[in-house]
C-alpha cells in the first residue's frame, strides 16, 4: 500500500506539534502543521490592518496568499507570500486572532484545499483541529490528543519561557480556554474528536511515550491494511 496520512487533532497545548513531528521524524513521513497556517494568514491580517469583521478582505487575502513549507536542516520553516513568518506567527496578537481568522468560512475553505494538495499523496502527519474530521475523513491512522486544561497551560507557559518570552500562567491558561471555547463552538469545522480517532490523554506521560502510541496505532493500521490487501 501507498503511506498511510496520519492526523493528529487537539486541543492547544495538548502538545500535538511536538508529537506530530516526533512521529514523523521516527517515520520518515512529512510533518504538516495546519495551524500555522492559519497563524500565517492571521500575520497577513495584522500587516494589512484589517479588520477582524471583514470576512470578505480576509477572505480574499487567503486565497492569495502564498503559504509555503521549506525544511532548512532540521527545521520546518513556514513562509507567507516568500517572507519567512516562523517566529511572527508565534507572537501573542497573531495567537489571539487565529483563532476568530479560522473560524471565517472562505479562510477554512482554501487552507482545506491546500492542506489536501499537501497531504493527499500520503506519508505525512498532519495536525490541527479538523484533520481527522473534514481535511482527510478517510485517513487511514487518527489520532486525537488531549490533556487537562491546566496540564495544557503549564506546558504552553514553559515553552514561551523557553523562547524567552515573560509570560503569566493564569492568562496563558485563560487564553488557552478562551480558544478551546471559540474552536469548539463555532459552526465551521468545529474541534471535536472523529468517531473512529484512537484518543491519547497525555497528562501522566511523557513525550516518548506519546509518540510511541501513535506509532503503535501507526503499526497496527498498516499491518491490518495489508494483512486485507494479502487477502484480495
Ligand atoms: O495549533 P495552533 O494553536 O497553532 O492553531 C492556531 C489556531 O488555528 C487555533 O486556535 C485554531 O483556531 C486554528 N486552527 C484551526 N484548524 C486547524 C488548525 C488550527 O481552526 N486545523
Amino acid at each position: 500500500m501507498t503511506k498511510p496520512i496520519v492526523t493528529i487533532d487537539g486541543p492547544a497545548g495538548a502538545g500535538k506539534s511536538t508529537v506530530a513531528k516526533g512521529v514523523a521524524e521516527r517515520l520518515g513521513y512529512i510533518y504538516i502543521d495546519t495551524g500555522a497556517m492559519y497563524r500565517a494568514v492571521a500575520w497577513k491580517v495584522i500587516q494589512e490592518k484589517i479588520p477582524i469583521s471583514d470576512h470578505t478582505r480576509i477572505t480574499a487575502l487567503a486565497n492569495r496568499l502564498d503559504i509555503r513549507f521549506e525544511k532548512i536542516g532540521s527545521e520546518q520553516r513556514i513562509f507567507a507570500d516568500g517572507e519567512d513568518v516562523t517566529e511572527a506567527i508565534r507572537t501573542p496578537e497573531a495567537t489571539r486572532l487565529s483563532s476568530p481568522v479560522s473560524a471565517i468560512k472562505g479562510v477554512r475553505k482554501r487552507l482545506v484545499d491546500l492542506q489536501r494538495k499537501m497531504g493527499e499523496a500520503g506519508g505525512v502527519v498532519m495536525e490541527g483541529r479538523d484533520i481527522g474530521t473534514v481535511v482527510f475523513p478517510h485517513a487511514e491512522v487518527k489520532v486525537f490528543l488531549t490533556a487537562s486544561a491546566t496540564e495544557r497551560a503549564r506546558r504552553r507557559t514553559e515553552e514561551l519561557r523557553e523562547k524567552g518570552l515573560d509570560v503569566d500562567l493564569d492568562q496563558i491558561a485563560e487564553e488557552i480556554s478562551e480558544r478551546d471555547l471559540r474552536d469548539s463552538s463555532r459552526s465551521e469545522a468545529p474541534l471535536k474528536q472523529a468517531p473512529d480517532a484512537v484518543l491519547i490523554e497525555t497528562d501522566s506521560l511523557t513525550l516518548e511515550q506519546v509518540i510511541d502510541a501513535v506509532i503503535a496505532v501507526h503499526d497496527e493500521k498498516v499491518s491490518k491494511i495489508n494483512h486485507e490487501d494479502d487477502k484480495e
